[in-house]
């Protein structure tokens, strides 16, 4: 017999009986649908101990790093510790300085109160005087040598009339405080091939996840090649050009691709000219829901598998 621990309770695991059926014998209240492993509607995460290899089979692999697994074809040879999927954390931070990348785009720099266990390309939910609160890509890698893991920063875009946007634009102060939960999200890069081609899309300040995955794989030792293709309207929407152009020098494997979309056309179609066959490679889209929907598809009947592309669409609230 194992047990699970679940919301500080302990549950009996029969032999033969999964997880799932063991909370809800229980008398737990657990989401669930098919209960044989194809909808992930139960999806939850182990925060301790192992689950087998067939309860976290077919799902993508940055949700396997977190942890992620499906209750209803996991039946537990050892004890584990779950917890539902979406579990937040929340924190204290301070804004630290803002730095403006172009005439729209302002670089944040938070430290928090505590560390923030997140991966660049994950997203926070950034949280004002408890009343107003949006979401931001994580743009930085945590180098907890550098930060103590407390440092993050983002890219904003201004929003006409936008409330989150304007005050990180025009009134904010280093010191000021915000709240933060999360992180959110799987558009983030896991090691483990790093042979396989990757793909960085994104418009706008969709780049702000994709710097930083780029910094993360390369931290990593990713060796296989690396496109990135960033899209802005005009050629002065476009960000860190310097920066990404160093990078390009400094590692033989980093291609980047700034295009400007008034005169190059469409995003998906400069891309596609380059790269036409995509089977095999890792995608990550991020930025406006219609560039993110588009070149999601795009690259998908270019033959990257869909359990490879990764995708933020910076949706409205
Ligand atoms: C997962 C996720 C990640 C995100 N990451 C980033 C990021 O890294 N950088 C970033 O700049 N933004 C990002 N966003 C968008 C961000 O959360 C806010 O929506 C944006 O900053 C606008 O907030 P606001 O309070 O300034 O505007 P609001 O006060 O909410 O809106 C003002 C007006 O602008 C409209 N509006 C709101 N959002 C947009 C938009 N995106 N485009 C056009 N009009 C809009 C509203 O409908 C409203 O009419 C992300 C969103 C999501 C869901």
């Amino acid at each position: 017999m194992t047990a699970i621990r679940y919301q500080e309770r302990l549950y009996p695991v029969a032999p033969g009986e999964s997880v799932l059926d063991a909370l809800l014998a229980a008398g737990v209240e657990a989401a669930h649908s098919c209960k044989a492993g194809s909808y992930g509607v139960c999806m939850m995460r182990v925060t301790s101990g192992m689950v087998p290899e067939r309860a976290s089979a077919g799902l993508k692999d940055s949700w396997r790093q977190q942890g992620y697994f499906l209750p209803c074809v996991c039946v537990p040879d050892s004890d584990l510790t779950i917890a539902r999927a979406g579990g937040d954390a929340a924190y204290g931070a301070s804004i630290d300085a803002v730095e403006r990348l172009s005439p729209d785009v302002v670089r944040v720099r938070l430290v928090c109160d505590t560390v923030l266990e997140s991966r660049p390309g994950q997203y926070v939910s950034l949280g004002r005087e408890g009343k107003l609160a949006r979401s931001y890509s994580i743009a930085s890698i945590s180098d907890a040598s550098i930060s103590e893991g407390r440092e993050f920063e983002i890219h904003v875009r201004r929003v006409a009339g936008g409330q989150m946007s304007g005050w990180l634009h025009d009134g904010v102060q280093p010191g000021d405080r915000v709240e933060i939960t999360g992180p959110y999200g799987d558009c983030f890069y896991v090691p483990g091939r790093p042979e396989q081609p990757l793909l960085l899309a994104g418009t706008g300040t969709g780049l702000a996840p994709l710097y930083g995955i780029l910094r993360d794989a390369l931290r990593q030792g990713h060796a296989g090649p690396i496109h990135l293709f960033h899209g802005a309207k005009t050629e002065d929407g476009l960000y860190l050009v310097n920066e990404l152009r160093h990078i390009a020098r400094t590692h033989s494997n980093f291609e980047y691709l700034p295009v400007v979309l008034d005169q190059d056309g469409p995003i998906e179609n400069v891309l596609l000219g380059r790269l036409p066959r995509l089977s095999g490679w890792r995608a990550f889209v991020c930025g406006g829901p219609a560039a993110v929907q588009v070149l999601r598809k795009k690259i998908f009947l270019a033959g990257a598998a869909s359990r490879d592309i990764y995708a933020d669409a910076f949706l409205r609230r």
